[in-house]
């Protein structure tokens, strides 16, 4: 089975490479038979070939079951039609990725604002309030006049019932409850058309405990009551924005892990930017990225029923945990002095074990 490796923009090069060495020693050990092919996205391939995201690497990628996207620094790059095209974005929409699945749970040894948060963030990937994709044709965001500027958010029944379904296959192999989190006492119409599918599928899923809350509400109850949540789907860009804070409460963001995910693809992708501030300096945390490759090869797993790939997942998230637990390991985000090489090669030793 092929990965593609991209290692992108800002501290992608230095974290995918750490990312990489624990792919490789984890193949070794697991006997995965997993080939890797690595190419430039983002600038360093704009320099290359004239484009962030060329139409013949985004055949490979379409090619490609399982892809490791770095981080993208979508800021520094020109307009699309000067080669600028944001490859989050782009294979979202092409790949159809419509789940963005986004863990946080404290671990052992690392200083976390919610020590006892373990849950996953089921975000909606393909539509909402991103003008980007959720359009056929044209922008989302447009100025009928120089005064006014308008912003169009797409729900559909489709795609609410589908990262609805994802979230409940998710909690069936968790601790069986879903938080729906909408605001839907305003947005009766957009928000209730994706609440109302989830009802609708919690129905088929009796066993697990479903729970609304709004979007304001649980932005505070995230650092209130951080244990009581499990799986918790929800819009893309209230998606986003909780992911970001429970990635904080439980560590940092140097740890989120995020896999985005289709029906025949998925790309890992850590729920982290490109960091140009700390960019080229070695002290870039890599976990986010392993962590992400985690969920890569869980999903791989399940897709194929290959238990191979879904205990290689666990051996790296356990190896991971117990890189964590010695401070020394910790890189300057989590208030250590570790380099990001030296978080990869504790890895492999754990794996390697
Ligand atoms: P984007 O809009 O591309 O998601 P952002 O503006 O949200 O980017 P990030 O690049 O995600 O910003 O990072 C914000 C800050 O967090 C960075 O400037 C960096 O200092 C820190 N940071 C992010 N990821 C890491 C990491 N893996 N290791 C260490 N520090 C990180």
């Amino acid at each position: 089975m092929k990965i593609l490796i991209l290692p992108g923009d800002g501290i992608g090069p230095e974290i995918m490479t750490a990312t990489v060495t624990a792919l490789g020693a984890l193949n070794d050990k697991c006997g995965l038979k997993l080939d890797f092919e690595q190419r430039a996205v983002g600038l360093p391939a704009l320099e290359a070939e004239g484009s962030t995201l060329s139409d013949d690497l985004m055949g490979r990628i379409k090619a490609t079951e399982g892809v490791v996207l770095g981080p993208c620094d979508t800021y520094a790059y020109p307009l699309p039609d000067e080669g600028g095209v944001n490859p989050s974005a782009a294979t979202r929409k092409e790949l159809d990725l419509f789940a963005n699945i986004r863990p946080s749970r404290a671990r052992p040894g690392v200083p976390a604002l919610a020590p006892d948060m373990d849950l996953v963030i089921a975000r909606e990937n393909t539509e909402g309030f991103y003008a980007d994709r959720n359009m056929f044709s044209g922008s989302g965001e447009f100025m009928p006049t120089e005064d006014v500027a308008l912003a169009v958010r797409k729900i559909t029944r489709q795609g609410s019932r589908r990262i609805a379904e994802a979230a409940f296959q998710l909690a069936e192999r968790r601790r069986k409850k879903v938080t729906v989190v909408t605001k839907a006492n305003v947005l009766k119409v957009s928000e209730g058309l994706f609440l109302s599918e989830v009802r609708d599928v919690a129905k088929a899923h009796l066993d697990i405990e479903l729970t609304e809350v709004l979007i304001d509400a649980m932005a505070a109850l995230l650092v209130r009551t951080p244990g009581a949540f499990d799986v918790v789907v929800t819009t893309n860009m209230y998606g986003d924005i909780l992911s970001d804070e429970a990635a904080e409460l439980s560590g940092g963001l140097g740890l989120g892990g995020s896999v985005n995910a289709g029906d025949d693809h998925a790309v890992a992708q850590a729920a982290h930017g490109s960091a140009p501030d700390i960019a080229e300096q070695g002290i870039a945390n890599p976990v986010a990225l392993m962590n992400s490759v985690a969920l890569l090869l869980d999903w791989l797993g399940g897709r194929h029923g290959r238990d191979d790939l879904t205990g290689a997942a666990k051996r790296l998230d356990g190896a991971i945990d117990r890189v964590l637990e010695d401070p020394a390991n910790h890189t300057p985000d989590l208030g250590g002095s570790a380099k990001t090489s030296q978080v990869g090669e504790a890895v492999v030793a754990e794996i390697s074990k």
